[in-house]
């Protein structure tokens, strides 16, 4: 029996963590859908040519962030979208159902171990 409750505990701490970590880097865009870098914010009212350079570095980090945590999130949503559906933690393949340590370690999963895509 797969316990989906605590897959849906573990789903929903884990969205919240990335949604922390994505809100101090940059912003959702409501038009993409999608999650945008945002410079930093400065404390000092202007900056030399190092700071900007500096600023632009960071900013490549939080680009690099986001593109990291934006489909992880992404995944994670989705998959707490399935959990209401029939068909979750059945393999899209033998659909029997995913091993529950498969799950538990990755909650997004839609294929058994034996049928795991590289
Ligand atoms: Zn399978």
């Amino acid at each position: 029996m797969l316990d989906k409750e605590k897959i849906k505990e573990k789903l929903k701490k884990e969205r919240d963590v990335l949604l922390e970590e994505l809100r101090d880097i940059g912003k959702l865009n409501p038009e993409t859908d999608e999650w945008e870098a945002t410079p930093e914010e400065l404390d000092f009212p202007e900056s030399d040519q190092n700071d900007m350079a500096d600023r632009s570095e960071d900013f490549e980090a939080r680009s690099s962030m986001i593109k990291t945590l934006g489909p992880r999130l992404n995944n994670i949503l989705k998959a707490l979208k399935g959990l209401n559906r029939e068909s979750f933690g059945k393999c899209e393949v033998c659909k029997k159902d995913i091993e529950m340590t498969r799950l538990e370690a990755n909650p997004a999963a839609r294929t058994c171990k034996q049928h795991l895509k590289s």
